[in-house]
């Protein structure tokens, strides 16, 4: 049976959405579930599975054991590991990476482990779900080298409303781009800006230079209301364990994941933006206005004749159900999934933000 390519890229946007990339809810549970757990206690042993998580040579992985763990703290999406003697452990989990906590000595998963780290209290396991390896630690010394790995986005929860607005005004991008910067906003990604933008009642689309100061207030209040309840609610659901599922897929999302479930808020069917590896999902009626967003290569394979609105799309597809003629080249109707639409520019990226104390300067241009 012939598989078509759009199915198998289908397969693969799907894939993404059930290993969301852990963002600032997820890696800040992290923390505090860490910090609680290994506070105080000493590094026995570092296991490596795979010698390409290992991304840094000196100093080298071995002066880390012996020490003990003096704090946990998060660095944009990255976990960071304070130990005495001032070396720190940084741990990216990308996209699939994920940490599970067993018993003192458990072996490490064949397959999908990448490394664990002995305790007295117990084995810290880094997993990796997918066959492209992209998780990785770092071992630096000093925290100037820790500040270093830091890509220099603002800390969304510490920024007033004027230095969110400075910085979220200091380049022109679209609203999806800019808030999943790392070098602009630290910890957001794809999932989280989906939800912000959802609450804030704004265009993924819509340009930074373009909005007004109401919708700036609008926009900083949802940044923070959002990445507040969602880290709420994922300690709740880790409660006393540790946080195994704290970034699976989570249904009660308004609309990232949703593609063509009811908003919440009107019931009108989401729909979503893909692009690369990943979608951007929006309601059309809450957050534009109605429209539909298009990309520029479907626009002109359609020569212009992207449907305008929802109800368009429907009369469009009741007119083709009736056998009256379809204006959609075969395979490019919006109910042919999926298809490639111009994101709001590019697929957002990996991101992160301060060591186990205080920031350092803003840094451009450095992304991993
Ligand atoms: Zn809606």
């Amino acid at each position: 049976m012939r598989i078509r390519h759009s199915a198998l890229r289908h397969v693969r946007v799907m894939a993404l959405f059930s290993h969301p990339m852990p963002e600032l809810p997820d890696v800040t549970v992290y923390v505090e579930h860490l910090e609680n757990l290994l506070g105080g206690q000493v590094l026995r042993n570092v296991r490596l599975a795979s010698p390409f998580v290992l991304r840094s040579v000196a100093p080298p992985l071995r002066d880390v054991e012996g020490r003990r763990l003096t704090a946990m703290s998060r660095l944009g999406k990255r976990l960071v590991f304070c130990f005495e003697e001032n070396l720190f452990l940084v741990l990216h989990l990308m996209i699939a990476g994920r940490l599970r906590w067993r018993k003192a000595g458990a072996a490490i998963p064949k397959k999908l482990g990448l490394l664990a780290m002995d305790f007295d209290a117990g084995t810290l396991l880094l997993t990796e779900a997918s066959p492209k390896k992209r998780a990785w630690i770092r071992l630096v010394a000093g925290r100037e080298a820790v500040q270093a790995l830091d890509p220099g986005g603002l800390e969304p929860l510490a920024a007033s409303r004027e230095a969110f607005e400075t910085r979220l005004r200091s380049e022109n991008h679209t609203l999806k781009r800019a808030l999943t910067d790392p070098t602009l906003f630290s910890g957001i990604g794809n999932a989280y800006s989906d939800e912000i933008l959802h609450a804030a009642k704004l265009s993924p689309v819509a340009l930074t230079s373009r909005l007004s100061e109401a919708e700036v207030t609008r926009l900083h209040a949802a940044v923070r209301d959002t990445l507040l309840e969602w880290t709420d609610r994922l300690r709740r659901d880790a409660g006393d364990g540790f946080p195994e599922k704290v970034t699976a897929f989570r249904p009660e999302m308004a609309v990232h994941g949703k593609y063509g479930k009811p908003c919440p808020a009107c019931a009108t069917p989401v729909q979503r933006i893909v692009y690369a590896d990943n979608e951007t999902n929006y309601c059309p009626t809450c957050q534009t206005g109605g429209k539909l967003l298009a990309d520029r290569s479907l626009s002109r394979l359609l020569h212009g004749d992207w449907p305008k609105s929802l109800e368009e799309m429907e009369e469009r597809k009741d007119a083709a159900r009736e056998g009256g003629p379809s204006t959609w080249p075969s395979g490019t109707s919006p109910s042919a999934a999926p298809r490639r639409e111009r994101g709001p520019s590019s697929p957002p990226r990996a991101s992160p933000s301060p060591a186990c104390r205080g920031r350092g300067e803003r840094r451009r241009g450095r992304r991993v």
